[in-house]
Protein backbone atom coordinates (compact mmCIF):
# COMPACT_ATOMS: atom_id res chain seq x y z
CA UNK A 1 0.00 0.00 0.00
CA UNK A 2 1.59 3.40 -0.41
CA UNK A 3 2.06 5.55 2.18
CA UNK A 4 -0.65 7.84 3.14
CA UNK A 5 -0.09 11.82 2.36
CA UNK A 6 0.43 12.94 6.11
CA UNK A 7 2.77 9.68 6.48
CA UNK A 8 5.01 10.95 3.44
CA UNK A 9 4.30 14.62 5.05
CA UNK A 10 6.46 13.06 8.05
CA UNK A 11 8.77 11.43 6.34
CA UNK A 12 9.81 14.72 4.12
CA UNK A 13 8.49 13.12 0.83
CA UNK A 14 5.77 15.76 0.96
CA UNK A 15 6.51 19.35 1.11
CA UNK A 16 4.61 21.26 4.40
CA UNK A 17 5.12 25.07 6.07
CA UNK A 18 6.39 23.12 9.68
CA UNK A 19 5.10 25.16 12.94
CA UNK A 20 6.01 22.93 15.38
CA UNK A 21 7.45 19.61 16.20
CA UNK A 22 7.61 17.13 18.80
CA UNK A 23 8.83 13.87 19.56
CA UNK A 24 6.11 11.94 18.63
CA UNK A 25 4.00 14.82 16.64
CA UNK A 26 4.22 17.24 13.50
CA UNK A 27 2.68 20.55 13.11
CA UNK A 28 2.15 22.11 9.56
CA UNK A 29 -0.24 24.65 8.18
CA UNK A 30 -3.01 23.34 6.76
CA UNK A 31 -2.56 23.98 2.49
CA UNK A 32 -6.61 25.85 2.06
CA UNK A 33 -6.69 27.71 5.59
CA UNK A 34 -10.28 28.26 6.81
CA UNK A 35 -9.31 30.57 9.43
CA UNK A 36 -5.83 33.06 9.69
CA UNK A 37 -4.55 30.16 11.91
CA UNK A 38 -5.26 26.81 10.35
CA UNK A 39 -2.36 24.40 11.31
CA UNK A 40 -2.80 20.38 11.37
CA UNK A 41 -0.92 18.91 14.58
CA UNK A 42 -0.30 14.72 13.84
CA UNK A 43 1.31 11.75 15.49
CA UNK A 44 4.44 10.66 13.43
CA UNK A 45 2.89 7.30 13.62
CA UNK A 46 -0.04 6.32 11.23
CA UNK A 47 -3.76 6.09 12.77
CA UNK A 48 -6.42 6.47 10.58
CA UNK A 49 -8.48 8.19 13.17
CA UNK A 50 -9.03 9.68 16.70
CA UNK A 51 -10.68 6.38 17.59
CA UNK A 52 -7.76 4.44 16.32
CA UNK A 53 -5.59 6.19 18.29
CA UNK A 54 -7.38 6.63 21.24
CA UNK A 55 -7.42 2.69 21.50
CA UNK A 56 -3.97 2.46 20.51
CA UNK A 57 -2.16 5.10 22.28
CA UNK A 58 -3.76 7.39 24.68
CA UNK A 59 -0.48 8.71 25.36
CA UNK A 60 0.17 9.54 22.15
CA UNK A 61 -3.32 11.40 22.12
CA UNK A 62 -2.47 13.36 24.85
CA UNK A 63 0.76 14.48 23.53
CA UNK A 64 -1.47 15.57 19.98
CA UNK A 65 -3.92 18.01 21.94
CA UNK A 66 -0.88 19.48 24.18
CA UNK A 67 0.31 20.45 20.85
CA UNK A 68 -2.98 22.08 19.47
CA UNK A 69 -2.52 23.64 22.62
CA UNK A 70 1.41 24.64 22.27
CA UNK A 71 0.31 25.65 18.63
CA UNK A 72 -2.25 28.13 19.45
CA UNK A 73 0.30 29.90 22.14
CA UNK A 74 2.87 29.76 19.60
CA UNK A 75 0.56 31.14 16.94
CA UNK A 76 -0.57 34.03 19.82
CA UNK A 77 -4.26 32.69 19.87
CA UNK A 78 -4.45 31.04 23.08
CA UNK A 79 -5.85 34.74 24.38
CA UNK A 80 -8.68 34.85 22.06
CA UNK A 81 -9.69 31.82 21.56
CA UNK A 82 -9.72 28.80 19.22
CA UNK A 83 -11.45 25.45 18.34
CA UNK A 84 -9.39 22.47 17.50
CA UNK A 85 -11.67 19.72 15.60
CA UNK A 86 -11.06 15.89 14.50
CA UNK A 87 -12.51 15.16 11.23
CA UNK A 88 -13.47 11.66 12.21
CA UNK A 89 -15.12 10.05 9.02
CA UNK A 90 -17.58 10.08 6.26
CA UNK A 91 -20.37 12.68 7.56
CA UNK A 92 -17.48 14.93 8.86
CA UNK A 93 -15.55 14.96 5.74
CA UNK A 94 -12.42 13.52 6.79
CA UNK A 95 -10.35 13.00 3.65
CA UNK A 96 -7.02 11.94 4.85
CA UNK A 97 -7.02 8.87 6.77
CA UNK A 98 -4.42 9.43 9.06
CA UNK A 99 -5.87 11.47 12.36
CA UNK A 100 -4.80 15.19 12.56
CA UNK A 101 -6.12 17.88 14.50
CA UNK A 102 -7.26 20.90 13.23
CA UNK A 103 -6.23 24.52 14.81
CA UNK A 104 -8.68 27.30 13.81
CA UNK A 105 -8.38 30.68 15.09
CA UNK A 106 -7.20 34.33 14.66
CA UNK A 107 -11.14 35.21 13.98
CA UNK A 108 -14.53 34.86 15.33
CA UNK A 109 -15.56 31.17 14.32
CA UNK A 110 -19.02 31.17 14.82
CA UNK A 111 -20.94 28.67 16.26
CA UNK A 112 -22.70 25.60 15.23
CA UNK A 113 -20.31 24.70 12.49
CA UNK A 114 -21.83 24.34 9.14
P1 LIG B 1 -9.97 16.56 6.80
O1 LIG B 1 -11.03 17.00 5.83
O2 LIG B 1 -10.33 16.77 8.24
O3 LIG B 1 -9.46 15.17 6.50
O4 LIG B 1 -8.76 17.57 6.58
C1 LIG B 1 -7.73 17.37 5.70
C2 LIG B 1 -7.04 18.69 5.57
O5 LIG B 1 -5.77 18.48 4.97
C3 LIG B 1 -7.78 19.70 4.68
O6 LIG B 1 -8.10 20.86 5.47
C4 LIG B 1 -6.78 20.00 3.56
O7 LIG B 1 -6.80 21.35 3.17
C5 LIG B 1 -5.46 19.60 4.20
N1 LIG B 1 -4.42 19.21 3.28
C6 LIG B 1 -4.51 18.38 2.22
N2 LIG B 1 -3.32 18.22 1.63
C7 LIG B 1 -2.43 18.97 2.34
C8 LIG B 1 -1.04 19.23 2.21
N3 LIG B 1 -0.28 18.68 1.26
N4 LIG B 1 -0.45 20.06 3.11
C9 LIG B 1 -1.20 20.63 4.09
N5 LIG B 1 -2.51 20.42 4.26
C10 LIG B 1 -3.14 19.60 3.38
ZN1 LIG C 1 -0.29 8.15 7.50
Amino acid sequence: MPECLFCRIVSGGVPASRVLESPRTLSFRDISPQAPTHVLVIPKDHHPDLAALAAADGSLLTELVSQAAEVARAEGISGTGYRVVFNTGADAGQAVPHVHAHVLGGRGLGWPPG
